[in-house]
């Protein structure tokens, strides 16, 4: 059993890649030493998940205006672990002006 190209061990040990690597860790089978998956740097995902309640939230803010609801709109069709910094900077002046202070 177990998921295609994935060895039948269980136990699994984190692997940090060096500096520069297109990934910031990889998954290995402690058995076998197996190759199972990449994972990503962990503020990153931190990042993904605040994100993605932030921008729930903005969602259901009442003070926006029209063009700050599109763009909000827009962000979720785009999925809000894809923001270019350009974005992300607009994106936390909006949670700083409408979301409360707990939430932003
Ligand atoms: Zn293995």
């Amino acid at each position: 059993m177990g998921a295609l190209s994935q060895c039948a061990h269980t136990q699994t040990t984190t692997e940090l890649l060096p500096q520069g690597s297109t990934h910031y860790a990889q998954l290995r089978c402690a058995t076998c030493g197996e190759h199972l998956r990449f994972l990503p740097k962990p503020e990153n995902v931190e990042r993904r998940k605040l994100n993605a309640y932030r921008l729930a939230k903005l969602q259901m803010a009442p003070g926006l205006n029209q063009w700050e609801r599109q763009f909000v709109d827009s962000l979720v069709k785009l999925g809000s672990n894809r923001l270019s910094p350009k974005q992300q900077d607009m994106f936390d002046r909006l949670c700083l002006t409408h979301l409360d202070r707990r939430a932003a």
